[in-house]
């Protein structure tokens, strides 16, 4: 028997139109590209929010419609997540640090039919606009005093003059809303397309999990990117719980954001490890905390013990997450129970190393290599598997991709390696996908390998990640010459150039006789990282 209650679609247009009317003082507050602090509330949010849409629609956008951004995290990003969604379309985030080959691809296979641009991006757009889809309306996201030359509309003229309400349509919580690549499989970029269903779901989830942050009066600074993996969904948790949000745009360096943490009272600030190395090397050189910051949230990448205990041992609480582009993102967090608050800190640490506890609605499940469930011991390791309503059922228009991707039961693989002990704490051990993590961002091994290997020179070729203090991890690119001599590295570099961003070049290239193998003959790249586990990289 069913039961009698309202099915309302869940609409992230609710969100916002909650947040205007509950928490309609809470903050938004912007480092803009103008150069300026911009500062506006959920209230204000809400009508800029309605004129964009209606700017939106006199430009043509329509249900469906992939709307792309390229832009820092600022409010006016922030207000295309919600009109672009609002309106049906499919709000576009494109991650600027990929090569210009990935953001070709990822621009046609979408088929944006408008993009916004920060100042900053807009040599970026010049560069690559006559390889993007013919009659993509390219808009510069500040006002006209600040508008380059060329072929651009301009943000604020598009909202100008609109009506500062909305009439939100209503359509099936299934509707697609946002659409963001992943380069963290191998091949070319994959897009996880989120529905509004699973945007509301994950808001709340995250809600719930990290209920310290996420409350009215918290101030809570996302360095984690609004043009990757949605900010961790702070977009979101925030407006719908209360909390200010403090936008840091483009300076992500330790001064910067100490400064900035400290003007705007931040509480709670979210990002991968490497941001939070310059911040420690600010805290140091001032000698204190920001005043008012209590609590860190790291992921992307593992969290080091040192930068756990570091924070700790300074009364910043850490919370240690984990999650993918593929998951909304987040899968698990780190806070710890109450009843463990008063451990000692390197008991706490020892917790808090490993990435947390599933958060409500993510389902976890390790199997070994024949797809049999290995038991939650916190010692048997396997691939960990996810399933639940905020993780993708399939890359967008992606068939090749989507066969391997997901089990003979339906559950997603994540390509990462991991224990789960008895308490369910979750123990990311290794990487199963070949690829190397460096600031958060990833490099495709197996596509630098494929370019290397076009040398006459090379014979055989591995990229390996060497662990790294700053950037987590490196490539290393490992070469077998051929018997015709060694190529020279100057040319393998040049080689690789062409096709990649320089963030994405090895590190350093070492000659080898041969490369270990697995028992099935593949290359044991578990045995190059523990070889070259000491390689001191050049500065
Ligand atoms: P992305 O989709 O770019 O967010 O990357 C997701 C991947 O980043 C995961 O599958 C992991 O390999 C890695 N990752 C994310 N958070 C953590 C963490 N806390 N510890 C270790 N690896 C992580």
């Amino acid at each position: 028997m069913l039961g009698s209650m309202m099915m309302r679609p869940l609409k992230i247009a609710d969100i916002l139109t909650f947040a205007a009317e509950v928490h309609p003082t809470a903050e938004i507050v912007s480092v803009r590209t103008e150069g300026d602090v911009h500062r506006t509330t959920y209230a204000e949010t809400a009508k800029r929010v309605a004129q964009l849409a209606h700017g939106l629609e006199k430009q043509g956008a329509k249900m469906g419609d992939r709307i792309a951004t390229l832009a820092w995290n600022g409010y006016r990003h922030f207000e295309l997540y919600y009109a672009i969604s609002g309106i049906g379309a499919v709000c576009h985030t494109i991650n600027p640090r990929l090569s210009a080959e990935q953001m070709t691809y990822i621009v046609t296979h979408a088929n944006d039919t408008m993009l916004f641009v920060d100042t900053t991006f807009v040599p970026i757009v010049d560069g690559l606009r006559s390889q993007w889809p013919e009659g993509l309306k390219v808009v510069v996201m500040t006002d006209r005093a600040h508008m380059p030359e060329g072929d651009y509309l301009c943000y604020e003229e598009l909202l100008e003059g609109q009506p500062e309400t909305h009439d939100w349509p209503d359509f099936p919580e299934e509707t697609a809303a946002g659409l963001c690549y992943t380069s963290g499989t191998t091949g070319n970029p994959k897009g996880t397309l989120y529905t509004h269903r699973s945007t509301v779901l994950h808001a709340m989830m995250v809600g719930l999990s990290l209920p310290a942050a996420l409350q009215p009066g918290k101030r809570i600074l996302p360095v984690v990117p609004l043009f990757h993996v949605n900010a961790w969904g702070l977009p979101y948790s925030a407006p719908l719980t209360g909390a200010s949000l403090i936008f840091p745009g483009a300076a992500l360096d330790g001064p910067s954001l100490f400064k900035l943490m400290e003007q705007e009272r931040v509480f709670s600030a979210w990002g991968v490890p490497t941001v939070w190395l310059g911040l420690q090397g600010e805290i140091e050189a001032q000698g204190r905390v920001p005043e008012g910051f209590g609590d860190v949230v790291i992921g992307g990448s593992a969290a080091p013990a040192s930068m756990i205990t570091y924070f700790e041992s300074h009364g910043v609480n850490v919370c240690h997450a984990w999650g993918m582009t593929e998951m909304s993102p987040v899968g698990t967090q780190g806070n710890l129970p109450d009843h463990l608050d008063d451990l000692p800190v390197d008991e706490r640490v020892a917790i808090k190393s490993k990435q947390g506890r599933r958060v409500f609605g993510v389902e976890l499940k390790i199997v070994d290599e024949d797809g049999n469930r290995l038991p939650h011991d916190g010692v048997a390791a396997g691939e960990l598997y996810v399933r639940g309503n905020t993780i993708t059922s399939g890359y967008f228009q992606n068939d090749d991709a989507n066969a391997e991707a997901f089990d003979n039961e339906g559950w997603f693989g994540t390509g990462d390696v991991a224990t789960i002990d008895r308490h369910g704490y979750l123990n990311i051990t290794d990487r199963a996908k070949d690829l190397i993590k460096s600031g958060g961002e990833w490099i495709s091994s197996l596509d630098l390998e494929n370019t290397v290997m076009a040398h006459p020179k090379v014979a055989n070729c591995a990229v390996i990640a060497v662990p790294h203090e700053k950037w987590d991890e490196r490539p290393l690119l490992v070469v077998v010459p051929s018997p015709e001599g060694r190529p020279e590295v100057a040319e393998l570099m040049a080689l690789l150039e062409e096709h990649f961003a320089k963030w994405q070049l090895p590190d350093d290239v070492v000659f080898a006789d041969a490369l270990p193998l697995t028992a099935t003959g593949k290359v044991s790249k578990l045995t190059l990282r523990k070889t070259y586990a000491d390689h001191r990289l050049p500065d």
